[in-house]
């Protein structure tokens, strides 16, 4: 029944590239074959050569840039195309932005249902960065030797999918600093003879080195990753960091394990505070002025934000969506360390969050108390076994729920719950539009209406696209 041609390994293909795939590859068809080509970018013509040739698709290598895209821009970072940080650096910031609106509003008819007109009607524009540059916090960047013969340590990023180390001291996404407190490790090393960590042997001692920025307090925090209880000649190390601009906080985090997992239990400060500040604000509804904030303290365990710009808009249109006037009670379902329930507080009468990370939810505590926030309580466990249970026990519904899921979305328990206890306003803080999409699909079919969406960026550079969406019920 199918005469069409069958493609192979090695084949050369010219296609023009229309669209880009979830994992940054350029998407391009030639009578109807798929071609996946890293590196190519919507509006290229490219040729291509197959890697891997399945039946109706094939991942391809960028051979020959035919024609241009008119999108296309010459990448800031010199290892754009090895790093496996930024998939779609090549495209110009607009292109980019207006790709993730796209993908958001297709996913939500395709997967969610919803009719094109609807969409249209009511999805607003994607909230941009200012500057997509220097926008991330934090950098865990691996150390390890230059070369096979060389014992000279490097740090930098791993290329993508891969465990090589690609020497880098500064990603133009993350801070300033970042390269400072790279060259002062580095310095370290050499100097005092210590030596990188070899993932293969699993002898050696530097692993990794973290770097924290609070944005808005200029704190810096540096951890040393290691694979040591103690660092030979760290007073000089304490010494080269000190004199980096912000620098608060320095430790040094024991991991022995031979393990992918960065962090290992035990963080001793060597020199400065345990934590570093940082806050958000609540910003108005077009983002230009803030009226309260919210302070954080972070340690180098913590989760928090990492990109704090867009993170205070994102939170903040939660806020706005949600619509508070001091007397509602709220449910904040997979909270964190409770960012989002300490943003909605000073606006609801209780807020209630559920998360599973016993670490997590004690900062959330720990955060609420240096804010002075009374009126806010948390959980730890799965939200699909703590909301049946809290719903037997706490008689009292939730005005608004908010959620903001991992990438895979809510569990369908969860949704059951949110749908028995029938709150008005459902927000929905989603950072995969294809989980989103699927889970609107149950709470439209569960009474609900779709009234709002709005996707932000939070990952300039990178596929993925955050949503903020406001349902209410149809009663
Ligand atoms: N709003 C949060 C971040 C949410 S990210 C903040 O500002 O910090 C999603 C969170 O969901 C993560 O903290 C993750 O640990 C948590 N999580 C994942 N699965 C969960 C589950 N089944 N029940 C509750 N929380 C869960």
């Amino acid at each position: 029944m199918d005469n069409r041609r069958i493609y192979h390994k090695d084949e050369i293909l010219q296609v023009e590239i229309t669209d880009i795939a979830d994992g940054g590859e350029g998407i391009g068809r030639v009578d109807g074959y798929t071609l996946f080509v890293k590196d190519a970018v919507i509006g290229d013509t490219v040729r291509a050569k197959i890697m891997k040739a399945g039946k109706s698709y094939a991942f391809a290598r960028l051979v020959q840039i035919v024609s241009p895209s008119d999108y296309r821009v010459p990448p800031r970072c010199p290892v754009a195309k090895q790093c496996g940080g930024c998939q779609i650096q090549e495209l110009s910031y607009e292109k980019q932005l207006q790709y993730k609106q796209e993908k958001v509003k297709n996913d939500l008819i395709r997967i969610g249902g919803f009719s094109p007109e609807m969409i249209e009607r009511i999805m607003e524009p994607i909230v941009g960065m200012d500057d997509p540059w220097r926008f991330r916090n934090k950098a865990q960047m691996p150390v390890g030797c230059s070369g096979k013969d060389s014992k000279a340590p490097t740090a930098g990023f791993y290329a993508g999918r891969t465990h090589s180390i690609i020497p880098v001291s500064d990603c133009l996404t993350g801070a300033q600093g970042n390269s400072a407190v790279v060259r002062a490790v580095l310095t370290y090393m050499k100097e005092n003879n210590v030596p990188a960590y070899d993932e293969q042997s699993g002898r050696g001692i530097v692993r990794h080195i973290l770097i924290r920025t609070g944005f808005s307090s200029g704190q810096v925090m540096v951890c040393i990753v290691a694979n040591a209880a103690r660092l030979p000649g760290c007073e000089e190390l304490i010494e080269l960091l000190r004199a980096v601009p912000g620098m608060t906080s320095i430790s040094i985090n024991i991991n022995k394990e031979k393990t992918n997992v960065i962090l290992g239990r035990t963080t001793k400060t060597l020199w400065g505070s345990d934590t570093i500040k940082d806050s958000l604000r609540i910003l108005s509804e077009d983002f230009t002025c803030s009226g309260r904030s919210v302070d954080f303290r972070i340690s180098p365990r913590s989760f928090y934000q990492v990109n704090p710009g867009q993170t205070e808009k994102l939170y903040s249109l939660a806020l706005q969506y949600a619509g508070l006037d001091g007397t509602q009670t709220v449910w904040d379902i997979y909270c964190g360390i409770g960012t989002i329930s300490l943003f909605l507080a000073g606006s609801a009468r209780h807020v209630f969050g559920v998360e599973i990370i016993p670490e997590a939810v004690e900062d959330a505590r720990s955060n609420a108390v240096l804010n002075n926030i009374a009126n806010v309580t948390f959980e730890t466990g799965k939200a699909e076994e703590v909301l049946p249970a809290y719903i037997q026990r706490v008689k009292e519904t939730p005005d608004v729920v908010v959620v903001d899921p991992p990438r895979k979305g809510c569990d369908e328990k969860c949704l059951q719950a949110i749908l028995q206890v029938r709150p008005q306003k459902i927000v929905y803080i989603s950072c995969d539009p294809a989980t989103l999409s699927r889970d609107l699909k149950t709470l439209v079919s569960g009474g609900y209406q779709l009234q709002r969406v709005r996707p932000v960026d939070q990952f300039g550079h990178t596929v993925h696209v955050e949503t903020v969406v406001l349902l209410t019920h149809k009663d």
